[in-house]
């Protein structure tokens, strides 16, 4: 089994061990990146990199390394892990104090983990017969955009889906689409993608920048701008994306079929893009 990495060690995943009085336990007080790496390379490191800051700083944390360092740190996970696709867990916490107090400590000692594991694809059917999803009201916080290890929202929104035999919950705030519980969200109409801009109710994905860049690339027309809940209902069709499912598109909702109820043909050339697009990041090209 290899090894995970915690505050400068590397060591078995069973020896890896927190203090009970760490901020992330007790508060929920950290932020994390999720790194997809294909054939042995991480996938849009240095935007990865700059979300972690922008996360760090939206919780006024001091980055404990460099990007030089956390790269250097991820490149010796990855060379670890005996898979050429994987994805990397990289959590930051504001670390233990002696009390339990809201307050930030004075002296902080960040506690860093990592873990690098196999990267396991999105089943065939995912990819070519789409997913299911339900609806929610966003009963998050209004800082969506910081990546923050407290996902206890998210995770009851996603376990709704669950219960609901579904892969996700697309979430609703006062009559806008935000996001979903684990993932961004796109619709097509009238042929063209259609997606909520970046701000402090969504997470900025780095998937959702490819999709954006893609569409840029290869003359699809976009628009960012506030989503209503009938234009989303009514799409042709709506997708998912992130870094570990990569883009899905949704063929149902709350039950209700999305266009023809399969993947649409917009998704079949994004599809496409995407894995054109990885494949050439994978060359280095
Ligand atoms: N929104 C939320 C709430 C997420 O948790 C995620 C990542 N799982 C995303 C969007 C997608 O972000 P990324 O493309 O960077 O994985």
């Amino acid at each position: 089994m290899h090894k995970v990495y915690l505050n400068g060690e590397m060591v078995a995943l069973s020896e890896a061990k927190i203090s009970v009085m760490d901020r992330g336990f007790l508060f929920g007080d950290g932020v994390y990146e999720v790194i997809p790496v294909y054939s042995w390379r991480p996938f849009r490191l240095p935007e990865h990199l700059r979300r972690l800051q922008r996360s760090l700083d939206g919780i006024r944390l001091a980055n404990p390394h460099t990007d030089r360092e956390w790269t250097a740190l991820i490149d010796r996970l990855v060379a670890a892990v005996d898979a050429e696709d994987q994805q990397i867990y990289l959590q930051v916490t504001r670390g233990a104090d002696a009390v339990r107090n809201h307050v930030f400590p004075k002296r902080v000692v960040p506690t860093v983990f990592l873990k690098c594991d196999p990267l396991i694809p999105p089943s065939q059917a995912e990819v070519e017969q789409g997913i299911g999803a339900i609806s929610a009201a966003d009963n998050r916080w209004l800082r969506c955009d910081i990546k923050s290890i407290s996902l206890l929202a998210n995770c009851l929104l996603r376990q709704q889906a669950e219960d609901a035999g579904c892969i996700e919950t697309l979430l609703f705030r006062d009559g806008f689409l935000s996001e979903a519980s684990s993932s961004n969200v796109f619709v097509v109409r009238d042929g063209a993608l259609l997606a909520p801009p970046k701000t402090h109710l969504i997470l900025p994905g780095i998937t959702y920048d490819v999709v954006l860049e893609l569409a840029t690339r290869h003359g699809l027309s976009h628009e960012l701008r506030d989503v209503t809940e009938a234009e989303v209902r009514e799409a042709s069709e709506i997708w998912i994306c992130s870094s570990t499912r990569e883009v899905r598109a949704v063929v149902s909702l709350d039950g209700r079929s999305i266009g023809s109820g399969r993947p649409g043909p917009v998704y079949e050339k994004m599809q496409r893009w995407y894995q054109e697009f990885k494949a050439a990041a994978t060359r280095g090209s």
